[in-house]
């Protein structure tokens, strides 16, 4: 992968969320997509922002696990949704993001500023024409989904990656070695509080 495409400039550029310890802390935290049917069911949430890599895919596969389709296929009637991508610098990116929204059935958009910046949070809001309030966001990623979508005030679920062994080296596995302790120290300074 080129430089381009995982370093993510906009994560240093909102350094500042990681002071405010309430960003880091996702409302939920569960085991797989599918898990998140008990959550919306006790929640007036009208509308899902979804990762794509380890939240619905492996990392960089295209292939949409089929329990994973069905489950999205389920929510269609009663939610909108969208997947809350990078932009993709590639013309095979896009289009393995296009196979991915047509598996799905819903649409991906595209930010120019990454996750967590809330430029790319407001462009999935306004796609769902839906507030904060009534919106979840689920990925697996604690510096980039969980940290924007709190900052936005949006409600925060927190995925296990679908599978580790595909992750990117630098820009993803190192950040989630260090996504447990970093959670574990959020929590210990909120009870003190
Ligand atoms: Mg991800």
């Amino acid at each position: 992968m080129s430089n381009k495409s995982t370093f993510n400039l906009d994560f240093f550029l909102n350094l500042h969320l990681l002071f405010q310890m309430k960003s880091i802390i996702p409302d939920h935290e569960v085991n797989r997509l599918q898990d998140i049917q008990g959550i919306l069911e006790k929640t007036d949430i009208e509308a899902l922002i979804l990762d794509i890599d380890q939240t619905v895919v492996p990392f960089g596969k295209i292939i949409i696990p089929k329990d994973i389709c069905d489950f999205i296929h389920g929510l269609q009637p009663k939610y909108r949704m969208c997947f809350l991508s990078n932009f993709p610098h590639r013309e095979d990116r896009i289009q393995r993001i296009r196979s991915i929204e047509e598996q799905a059935g819903i649409k991906a958009i595209f930010s120019q500023r990454r996750k967590p910046s809330p430029d790319a949070f407001r462009l999935a809001l306004d796609e769902l024409k839906s507030e904060p309030q009534n919106t979840i966001m689920v990925g697996d990623r604690l510096l980039t989904d969980i940290l924007g979508a709190n900052n936005m005030g949006i409600e925060t679920v927190l995925v296990q990656p679908i599978d580790r062994r595909t992750d990117p080296l630098f820009m993803v596995r190192i950040p989630r070695a260090l996504q447990g302790p970093y959670l574990k120290f959020a929590r210990s300074i909120k009870k003190q509080k």
